[in-house]
């Protein structure tokens, strides 16, 4: 298979994430942008107030919630029959 995009910037309207422009296998997806994003990415702006994104990020941040505690991921270990 010929692949070679990895360095390649793609746009978030095509799968890219929406503050670095790559595609890699990390991703979340936004429902307030509608866009994939890397969570490192979402991260970084946050953490920078002078990130050209900071107040997007800020929007985002939500999604950095879900990623840190998630409750739910010991229900399944537990049903394993
Ligand atoms: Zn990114």
């Amino acid at each position: 298979m010929l692949n070679n995009n990895l360095n390649k910037k793609v746009s978030p309207a095509d799968g890219g994430c929406w503050f670095c422009y790559t595609v890699s296998g990390d991703m979340a997806f936004d429902f307030e942008f509608d866009t994939y994003v890397h969570l490192e990415c979402v991260r970084k702006a946050l953490e920078d107030p002078n990130h050209p994104s900071h107040e997007e990020a800020r929007f985002m941040s939500y999604l950095l919630e879900w990623d840190d505690n998630s409750p739910e991921s010991d229900i399944d270990d537990n049903n394993m029959v």
